[in-house]
């Protein structure tokens, strides 16, 4: 709580112009921070990787023409990938479960921004049984990934009872959650909710959400413990974010404290092409020279796969490798896995 002065100072120095802009961004969208996630900024200014990545700025009130409200194409009509409303099935094998659109931060690059806190989003609970319905109905999912909004906001005994459902399908083989409330707020993760996770009866996986190394505070690492002590598998995706972590040496050090954690390094994704993130983003062959010296630098096991989603709801690739073909300067040819093309402009 120490860190609320410092906050309101920060505003305070703001001019006219720049907290007119900030009041039109937060017209748009949510703002929300944890105490705890407050406390590891360390410096109120954009230069702070905390800061940067949770605090609005004006940049996010300037659109380039080719950003999207939907940038991986949850709602994209022509995929049919929304079958109801609960679930995004993109993949054969495996569908996304929204239970909730709430999260405990709204981060400023997020990819569902357009949706996030809005409580028009907000399952009922007839929405939430047609989504267990649906997975029921279809004996190709194998793997369930609970995700939002964060899905560890619910209280324990819904967000349990709705997991219990899932896992109770005979054909459901695996499950997972992807969750920011680690990161931001460590004392989620109770003893109580680790033994309900744990008591399933099907394989679960938390997918977390670290992208700096300020983040791996002791509180977080001895919080995922009490996961990993009873079998749960703790990964990471980080995203690739200008200003916060898009260069080697932060990375390296990223995954290292991952690693010698227990947490295994997911995916590294590159940012997608949501309104008002362009101060965020990368060039793909900047991302990829990075993406070379960490191969250099650390054991295979600590560099996550780095993926791009194609805009419009194509799916992930990998970027280094032939699924992303440079054309002329800043421009690519994008391959889906199904052999979906797409021209990306960055
Ligand atoms: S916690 Fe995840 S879903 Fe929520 S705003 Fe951040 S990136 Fe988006």
């Amino acid at each position: 709580m120490e860190k609320i002065p410092a906050a309101e100072a920060w505003f305070a120095s703001l001019d006219g112009q720049t907290r007119s802009r900030l009041e039109r961004v937060l017209g748009t969208y949510q703002m929300g921070i944890t105490p705890y996630y407050l406390s590891l900024i360390q410096k109120f200014e954009p230069g702070d990787p905390v800061f940067a990545q949770i605090i609005p700025r004006e940049a996010e009130a300037t659109i380039l023409p080719d950003e999207l409200e939907d940038p991986i194409g949850d709602d994209n009509p022509e995929l049919h990938t929304h079958p109801v409303r609960t679930i995004t099935h993109r993949y054969t094998d495996r569908v996304l479960f929204h239970p909730t659109p709430i999260c405990a931060v709204y981060c400023r690059y997020c990819f569902r921004k357009r949706l996030v806190g809005q409580a028009a989003f907000t399952p009922n609970p007839a929405d939430i049984e047609e989504g267990v319905a649906y997975i029921a109905a279809h004996p190709e999912i194998r793997e369930v990934i609970f995700t939002g909004g964060d899905p560890l906001i619910l209280p324990d005994n819904r967000l349990v009872k709705i997991m219990q459902q899932v896992a109770a399908i005979e054909h459901v083989l695996l499950l997972r959650i992807h969750t920011r409330l680690p990161v931001v707020n460590p004392f989620r993760l109770t003893a109580a909710l680790a033994d309900g996770l744990a008591g399933l009866g099907k394989p679960v996986r938390i997918v977390t959400h670290f992208n700096h190394p300020v983040e791996v505070t002791q509180t977080a690492v001895q919080a995922i413990r009490k996961l990993i002590e009873r079998g749960i598998p703790v990964l990471n995706q980080s995203v690739l974010l200008n200003g916060v972590n898009a260069d080697t040496r932060t990375l390296e050090s990223l995954l290292l404290k991952l690693v010698t954690n227990g947490i295994q390094p997911y995916y590294l994704h590159h940012s997608d092409k949501v309104r008002g993130t362009g101060h965020f983003r990368l060039s793909i062959s900047r991302g990829r020279e990075i993406y070379r010296e960490l191969l250099t630098r650390l054991p295979g096991y600590a560099v996550p796969g780095y993926v791009l989603d194609i805009p419009g709801g194509y799916g992930k690739i990998p970027v280094n490798s032939d699924h992303v073909i440079p054309l002329e300067l800043g421009k690519y040819r994008l391959i889906s896995l199904q052999g979906v093309r797409r021209d990306y402009q960055e």
